[in-house]
């Protein structure tokens, strides 16, 4: 499978989309989910090309798991949530529609329902 560099994570890294930067270092991107299934939702993505997981390197695992935790805390912390949960999706099969590694960070709270 090919990486598409027009896809919509890449543009935001350019600047071409505007999001909601939440953090970032040189590695990795943070920001809000444009359609949160919970209050708090964001993305962790990594700074260079990659289509998922089934193609990333170990160095951006490793980048975007650290930040992944780092976003984790944050976001608990700012919701004021009891716990988080992290969801990932792998080509279209898998659920993925954006094709560009992410992962889902979202903040939760005890009885209360991830949104559709
Ligand atoms: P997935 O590929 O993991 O199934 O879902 C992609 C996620 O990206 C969805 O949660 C969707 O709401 C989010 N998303 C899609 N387009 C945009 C966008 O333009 N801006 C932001 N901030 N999020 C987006």
């Amino acid at each position: 499978m090919t990486y598409d560099p027009d896809n919509i994570f890449a543009r935001i890294l350019r600047g071409e989309i505007p999001s909601t930067r939440i953090y970032e270092d040189d590695d990795t991107l943070a920001f809000m989910d444009i359609m949160p299934r919970a209050d708090g939702h964001c993305l962790v993505i990594p700074k260079t090309p990659c289509r998922n997981i089934l193609d990333a390197s170990p160095e951006q695992l490793a980048a975007v798991i650290n930040t992944v935790q780092k976003m984790a805390r944050a976001v608990m912390k700012a919701f004021d949530a009891g716990g988080v949960t992290i969801q990932q999706f792998n080509e279209a099969a898998g659920g993925q529609e954006v094709f560009h590694l992410h992962f889902h960070v979202l903040p939760r709270h005890e009885g209360v329902k991830l949104r559709p």
